[in-house]
């Protein structure tokens, strides 16, 4: 039984991918046991920030870190920072930034909802956002000509939730961002390569310590040295009411350890065969097919891609996503393409055996329709 039974509630199994409606990941045992240890310890915060600065660094080679309560506060964060400038008189205004140079340029391609607006983060730091271009067209002169002397910074989002055609690319950003001396703040929430955009000319980047990383609920903000003590400031100010707790902290610096260590090929090549075995157990159904399928952003990963004859099966793929959820436990899948007739298993949080109990609930509902 896991620990949410033992309250009531239906266990789950992610067959979705990282999904923070479902906790995003679920830490390795080394994680569990050195946040557990945290937890049962006192220590000096601000001296934790800063060493938890100093470790993420030696990782992502950028000069400093900020440690935070996950993206989303990062956004916040990086915005106050760059709009209070080190400033405390200022930064205990937020989120009021009346009289400051507050505006945060960004693309409306990358105005997107993660699950909150993007635009609403960086209005809790106190910036005021102006989307330029248009929702499928943005060109440099639209940002520049955005540039005022009440610009604080640039923004660009690094998301598939993210327009993917038409928009200003991340290096024009950056060239824009520098030769008008302005800070470029990139989101990178989900990304996998933790050094790429400080690299590249980006002056703060933002990760989720929950998603590519597998932390606990946390995240950091890398970059410039001066601008990250500008976001560790706001933490005596908007930044208390998402700090980030010691035990996350240290879960998040143990995720990373563990992170940049992964074998991930090794780690994709056994998902396949997950997958493939998977595929084996479902052989026998009839009106389906099943094929593996790598990730159609590249990435090597590898997904189980059902596709369903929806007239011959007498169910659509959305019926039958629904009813795997609705059962117990409570199985969620990718539904990117069920408007296509396809459901996608993707093997990365899956549990040991997992995989057999969706073979299992599938035949449920694919036989129990055929012999109705
Ligand atoms: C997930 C996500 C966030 C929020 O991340 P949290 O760590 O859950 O706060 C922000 N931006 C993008 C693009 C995301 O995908």
């Amino acid at each position: 039984m896991t620990i949410y039974e033992s309250l009531g509630l239906k266990k789950v199994i992610n067959a979705s991918g990282k999904m923070t409606a479902l906790g995003a990941s679920a830490v390795k045992k080394e994680v569990a046991e050195y946040m557990a240890q945290a937890a049962q310890e006192y220590v000096e915060i601000d001296s934790l920030i800063d060493k938890a600065g100093e470790i993420i660094s030696s990782y992502t080679q950028a000069e400093d870190a900020c440690v935070t309560l996950g993206a989303a506060a990062g956004i916040a964060i990086s915005v106050a920072a760059c709009i209070t400038k080190g400033n405390m008189k200022l930064a205990e205004q937020l989120p009021n930034s009346e009289g400051m140079q507050n505006e945060i340029i960004i693309q409306k391609g990358h105005s997107v909802n993660f699950g909150a607006p993007i635009v609403q983060m960086v209005s809790l730091g106190g910036g005021r956002p102006i989307e330029v271009g248009q929702a499928n067209k943005t060109e440099s002169f639209h940002i520049e000509g955005a540039i005022n002397e009440k610009t604080a910074a640039l923004l660009f989002i690094k998301s598939h939730h993210t327009v993917q055609k038409g928009m200003v690319s991340f290096q024009a950003m950056a060239d824009i961002a520098h030769r008008h001396n302005l800070p470029l703040i990139v989101d990178a929430a989900a990304e996998e390569d933790i050094k790429k955009y400080y690299q590249q000319g980006a002056d703060l980047v933002i990760y989720s310590g929950g998603k590519a990383i597998g932390g606990p609920t946390s995240g950091f903000i890398c970059g410039k040295r001066e601008l990250i003590s500008w976001c560790k400031k706001q933490y005596k100010g908007i930044g208390r009411a998402m700090k980030a707790s010691k035990e996350s902290i240290m879960g998040l610096l143990k995720a990373i350890e563990l992170y940049v260590n992964e074998d991930n090929h090794a780690i994709a090549l056994e998902n396949k065969q997950k997958m493939e075995k998977l595929a084996q157990n479902l052989a026998d159904l009839k009106n389906i097919n099943v094929s593996i399928k790598q990730d159609e952003a590249g990435r090597e990963i590898y997904r189980a891609e059902i596709k369903i004859d929806e007239k011959a099966a007498k169910i659509t793929a959305y019926e039958i996503i629904e009813k795997l959820k609705c059962g117990n436990p409570s199985i969620y899948v990718r539904d990117h393409y069920a408007n296509l007739g396809i459901i996608s298993i993707d093997p990365r949080n899956l549990k040991e055996k997992d995989d057999e109990i969706i073979a299992d609930r599938l035949h449920e509902i694919l036989e129990g329709i055929t012999n109705a």
